[in-house]
């Protein structure tokens, strides 16, 4: 039987009707209706018959059908569980789909791998994603260390400039350190909210993150990398030394030790955190194993 694409106004408007379903605001549901933001989607994701895709948020499968035209195997983590039903019904026709219904926040997904896509050469994660959780959707990824090659996931525009910014810019900031430090970023492409129903009342990006194959710096302690970095930025109009008065042993730092500390590094006290790349941040973090005064 020839199906005509889930991305469509009407094979979804009919599926609505179909199934009596009401969209849930607060569970970011936006379905996708135009198949050629989908195509641009996939394209990005480079998808082939040996890669596995693990997908946020199936909804009732506009997505996840063209992947599962694509891929090898595709894993979707479905919340809703009034979509299970749906789901089951328009991945009738593909035997490489998987929906579980779990909370992406919460499932066990290191396990999924190995179950699911242990034989797939790659593996991608390729969502239009939940946007009222976008950022732990996808720091919560990125520091399991699962063996994920890399994200194609659409999210609300301000979210994806953040994990894309460049240094020196408005937008760059701690969330872009994260990001920036596991994964090389880029722009796949902003889409309108016309291709979703309902509209978002945002606009969207679609980015790209591919891991990246050597640490841009070398990090000890990740988390408490990332501590001393958000700090940086916790006033955004002060001078990092000004900043960093409140990270160290309970905001009582020595100033003097402070500005020696960033001066070691080769960092002006008077800079401030947005105009830091990774690497400055880098020299610094490691430069505190020379100051045990300073602690945190
Ligand atoms: N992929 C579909 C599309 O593009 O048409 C739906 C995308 S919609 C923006 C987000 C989807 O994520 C919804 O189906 C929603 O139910 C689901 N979702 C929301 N929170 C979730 C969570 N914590 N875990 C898994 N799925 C979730």
């Amino acid at each position: 039987m020839d199906y005509k694409d889930i991305a469509t106004p009407t094979r979804t408007k009919a599926l609505l009707h179909q199934y009596g379903f009401n969209f849930k605001k607060s569970l970011g549901q936006n379905f996708l209706i135009d198949v050629n933001i989908i195509h641009n989607i996939i394209e990005a994701s480079n998808i082939d018959e040996n890669t596995g895709v693990i997908e946020v948020g199936p909804g009732m499968g506009s997505l996840t059908e063209q992947l599962a035209k694509n891929a090898k195997k595709v894993v979707a983590f479905e919340i809703d569980q009034r979509l299970i039903p749906v789901l089951k019904d328009t991945m009738g026709p593909y035997n490489n789909v998987s929906v579980i219904n779990e909370d992406i926040l919460k499932a066990d997904i290191a396990s999924y791998v190995k179950t699911e896509l242990s034989d797939c050469e790659k593996i991608m994660v390729v969502a239009n994603l939940p946007y009222y959780i976008t950022t732990p959707i996808l720091l919560n990824l990125m520091q399991q260390d699962l063996p994920i090659d890399g994200y194609v996931v659409m999210m609300q525009k301000e979210v994806g400039e953040r994990l894309n910014a460049q240094v020196g810019t408005k937008a760059y900031g701690s969330l872009s350190i994260v990001a920036q430090y596991y994964t090389e970023t880029s722009k796949v492409l902003t889409v309108p909210k016309s291709v979703f129903l309902p509209p978002p009342n945002v606009d969207s990006i679609v980015v790209k993150l591919m891991k990246r194959s050597e640490p841009l710096i070398d990090i000890d302690d990740e988390q408490r990398f990332f501590k001393m970095t958000k700090a940086a930025f916790s006033q955004r109009r002060k001078t990092i030394n000004n900043n960093y008065q409140s990270l160290f042993v309970n905001g009582k730092a020595n100033k003097a030790d402070i500005v020696k500390w960033l001066e070691a590094a080769g960092i002006d006290p008077k800079r401030r955190g947005e105009t830091l790349s990774i690497k400055e941040f880098g020299l610094l973090y490691n430069e505190l194993k020379n100051f045990t005064e300073l602690a945190f």
